[in-house]
């Protein structure tokens, strides 16, 4: 059997090569000027010349370390000699695919896509689902060099016969860990299976699993390795803490965390959509901008919020792993896993959106006593020992709670409030709503009342979050 690798790369420090030493064609070059990149990350100076050599490639790299640029740049330097300023389709044949598991990302690596091609006579275009599919088929038709898909949505175009992959030179499978997880093996292979067989295929991934090194066998020819730092290894931007805590103690235990100095932009991760919605309802009463991103929101309401949170209209996003997958927030400061997830690798995802292109992070975990054992998996896998700290919370006296009967709200308000433009007055730490006596809808003041109806409510006791640090 041949080695799975032609050769490995160690990782280098390549701090003196330049974009220009890269040769990469002028157009691109300017291009990556006005985008303000001075010098390569080390993913790119390495993953570029073996792209431009036409080597088969397997790149690990975690997010944030320039990934997209080290195959887009090349492929767009290959592509240059095709590159036409006819309005013909027929000059515009689909010649690079990149695949991606999320809409989001798909959205994303296009964005960069065109940004570097921005001088350069090749045209791109993103395809995915959760949008009517007529919508995409006139921009196919008027032919496009590269195309960013999602599996599902692509496979639609195929069968439509709305695109034609016959003339495709280069493949980029990005996330490839991802896609794996989400299941779209089976979609994988009925795409490639339709690809021409001289190519060039590039897959980048942040965890090398088994069946990530099995997808390059299969894939793959001969590929060059690259790795930028160790695999299922986290930045070492990004500084880590666990605060143990139960349960029922989370919520006043994040709301105090999102009330630091250090908290102006963070990313709330939860396991299901539901505590999503939950969340983020029970934040907003708070008094804090939060919005969510999940899979039983609308792709236009997804990308709303999104450009609300990358906007800094709203300072909080709550996420799932699938919407949150391959997001790239500008400079964001702090992710804290308000549950952690149960496949060790979604954790290095999850923290590679902060920290990154060399900027500080934070990644704060909630971790209850159910979920250690799960801790245990992440530290194995990323071999780091991450500082615990025992948070504890000062609870309400019992005599002064109120019965959890009376802890829900009425289903009238539990319908999703219009996300982050009304603006929310600053409240104190904990909600005087929650002390409210349950009132039925009927007796609601009308909405067009100036203040929110719980302010007229007094506060029966605050819960102050204390903090004590484990010896
Ligand atoms: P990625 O890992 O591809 O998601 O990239 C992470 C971020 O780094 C993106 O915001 C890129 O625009 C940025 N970036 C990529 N390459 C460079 C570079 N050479 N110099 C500065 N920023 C970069």
């Amino acid at each position: 059997m041949p080695p799975l690798f032609s050769k490995t790369k160690e990782t280098l420090t390549l701090n003196t090569v330049s974009f220009a030493d890269l040769k990469l064609a002028p157009e691109i070059l300017k291009a990556l000027t006005e985008a303000g990149y001075t010098t390569p990350t080390p993913i790119q100076a390495q993953a570029i010349p073996v792209v431009l050599s036409g080597e088969d490639l397997m790149a690990g790299a975690q997010t944030g370390t320039g990934k997209t640029a080290a195959f887009a740049l090349p492929l767009l330097q290959q592509l240059m000699q095709h590159a036409s300023a006819s309005t013909s389709p027929a000059k515009h044949p689909v010649r690079a695919l990149i695949l991606v598991p999320t809409r989001e990302l798909a959205v994303q690596v296009e964005e960069s896509v065109k940004m570097y091609a921005k001088y350069t006579n090749l045209r791109s275009l993103v395809v995915y689902g959760g949008v009517d599919i007529k919508t995409q088929t006139p921009h196919l038709k008027t032919g496009v060099e590269i195309l960013v898909a999602t599996p599902g949505r692509l496979l639609d175009h195929i069968e439509q016969k709305t695109v034609l992959l016959n003339q495709v030179q280069m493949l980029v499978l990005d996330e490839a860990d991802r896609m794996l997880d989400m299941g779209f093996m089976p979609a994988l292979k009925r795409i490639l299976a339709l690809l021409p067989r001289r190519r060039q295929s590039l897959m980048f991934s942040a965890t090398f699993s088994n069946d990530i090194k099995k997808l390059s066998e299969d894939f793959l020819i001969y590929p060059s390795l690259i790795e930028v730092a160790r695999s299922n290894a986290t930045s070492e931007n990004i500084k880590q803490k666990v605060y143990l805590v139960a349960s029922e103690d989370k919520h006043a235990l994040l709301a105090k965390l999102l009330k630091g100095d250090d908290a102006k932009q963070v990313i709330v991760f939860t396991k299901t959509k539901l505590t999503a919605s939950r969340l983020t309802r029970q934040l907003q009463r708070e008094g804090i901008e939060a919005d969510a991103i999940h899979g039983d929101r609308s792709q236009s309401e997804r990308q709303q919020t999104l450009e609300a949170f990358k906007q800094g209209k709203v300072s909080v996003l709550i996420a799932t792993d699938v919407a949150a997958r391959g997001l790239d927030i500008d400079h964001l400061p702090m992710v804290i896993n308000y549950e952690i997830p149960h496949a060790a690798e979604d954790y290095v995802h999850r923290i590679g959106r902060t920290g990154r292109a060399g900027a500080k992070g934070t990644a704060l975990s909630l971790v209850s006593p159910e979920e250690e054992r799960y801790l245990v998996d992440i530290e194995k896998l990323i071999k780091t020992t991450i500082e615990k700290e025992q948070a504890s919370v000062q609870h309400v006296p019992r005599s002064e709670r109120r019965p959890a009967s009376e802890s829900r709200e009425p289903r009238e308000q539990r319908e999703p409030r219009p996300a982050y433009h009304k603006p929310v007055p600053n409240k104190p730490a904990h909600d005087p709503w929650f002390d409210k006596p349950y009132v039925p809808k009927v007796t609601e003041p009308a909405p067009s009342t100036s203040k929110p109806d719980f302010d007229a409510v007094k506060p029966k006791a605050q819960i102050p979050a204390l903090f004590r640090r484990s010896s």
